[in-house]
């Protein structure tokens, strides 16, 4: 077994590449092998989202503080709060993030298949964010 500490590891900053505004991950414990799944402490300031991706083996997000945006592609875009949680199913186009006004920060819990657990794409446009 193994206890993974708070804090134990530095906060880092998401890479520009794949998010947009300021985004910061708290690490958390990932499965060993033959486990495959990640988990991810996420944190977006008003306005920050991440790029459109896809899982290949989809998530799940639980939301632990403030209030977001997530939304598929080509469906309704949903408000979440602390408490809140949300599949996302393999391979659906998809972006989460803060609204454009509120802080927002979520638990990802992500398997991978054959090592990868998210395939990136473009930025989500600031029209797209805000009319969801
Ligand atoms: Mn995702």
């Amino acid at each position: 077994m193994k206890v993974n500490r708070s804090a134990s590891v530095p906060s880092s900053v998401a890479p520009p590449e794949m998010f947009t505004g300021t985004v910061r991950r708290d690490g958390l414990i990932n499965a060993e092998r033959p486990g495959r799944v990640s988990t991810g402490l996420v944190t977006f300031e008003p306005g920050a989202r991440t790029a459109w991706h896809t899982h290949p083996a989809g998530q799940i997000l639980i939301i632990t503080a403030g209030r977001g945006w997530v939304q598929s592609e080509g469906q309704e875009r949903y408000e979440v709060t602390a408490g809140d949680s949300v599949w996302i199913p393999a391979d659906e186009r998809h972006w989460h993030g803060a609204t454009d006004k509120t802080a927002m920060t979520h638990i990802a819990v992500t398997e991978s298949v054959d090592g990868s657990a998210v395939t990136w794409m473009e930025h989500v446009r600031d029209e797209d964010f805000l009319r969801g």
